[in-house]
């Protein structure tokens, strides 16, 4: 069922509490490694001149890729983002566990996450390839809804179990840009550290997708910003 067909068979006041949180996701599309700074799924970084490829702070081991994305093409949909970067976040995939349990790489901030804003400069190289990478070679629009328990109140608490299971097939799972976060345990963007406002969600990575590394027992993880402070990059996930 599509969206629209679905919201047109509600009752007349749940659709129309609904149509206006209607957004818009961006699944990526895959395709072989271009290399230089491009918009990438693992594999290996691309470098700025002067820049390292980040250890983790945990085991001292370099860091996985896990996305490369450029600023240019998103900034209308990103308020804060500035022209002319590439978002990179890496992840420590060494271990099989440690990391994960002793850094707490479940929390937005962690000692074993590093998300950073590089600038595209001209030169540069390429960094270690920690896992098999993956060029994004388009975008797929795809139209959904708040995961339910994002709901606004009263409309959550309304909401009978039918339509409930129902929406939640109209947040995506899987890799994407922007649109509705589809949660495993209810909604956790992260605040600021700088000025404590409320993240705004950037990208999704779910459990061995693009991205071949599984997150707890199949866990999905979400990449936030800040709007006033976008060099601040959390990046959290939860299971079931
Ligand atoms: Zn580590
Ligand atoms: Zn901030």
């Amino acid at each position: 069922m599509s969206l629209n067909a679905f919201l047109n068979a509600l009752s007349p006041e749940l659709s129309a509490a609904l149509r206006p949180l209607v957004r818009t996701t961006q699944i990526p599309v895959l395709g072989p490694v271009l290399g230089g700074p491009t918009d990438q799924l693992a594999g290996a970084p691309w470098l700025p001149a002067g820049t390292e490829h980040p250890a983790c702070a945990c085991c001292g081991k370099p860091l996985a890729l896990f996305l490369q994305l450029r600023t240019d093409p998103i900034l209308a949909a990103f308020p804060g983002l500035e022209a002319g970067l590439l978002v990179q976040l890496f992840y420590c995939i060494d271990g099989d566990g440690p990391c994960e349990v002793e850094a707490e790489t479940w929390e937005a901030f962690n000692t074993s996450t590093v998300g950073r804003i590089v600038p595209i400069t001209e030169g540069g190289g390429s960094g270690q390839a920690r896992l098999p990478g993956q060029s994004i070679v388009g975008w797929q629009p795809a139209h959904e809804l708040p995961d339910p328990e994002e709901l606004p109140s009263p409309l959550r608490e309304d909401l009978d179990g039918d339509t409930w299971m129902a929406l939640g097939e109209f947040c995506h799972d899987g890799d994407k840009l922007g649109g509705w976060p589809a949660w495993v345990q209810g909604p956790e963007l992260p605040s600021c550290r700088k000025c404590g406002s409320k993240m705004l969600f950037l990208f999704q990575v779910d459990s061995n997708c693009g991205v071949d590394h599984m997150f707890g027992d199949v866990g999905t993880a979400h990449l936030s910003y800040c709007e006033k402070h976008p060099e601040e990059l959390g990046f959290g996930w939860a299971c079931g």
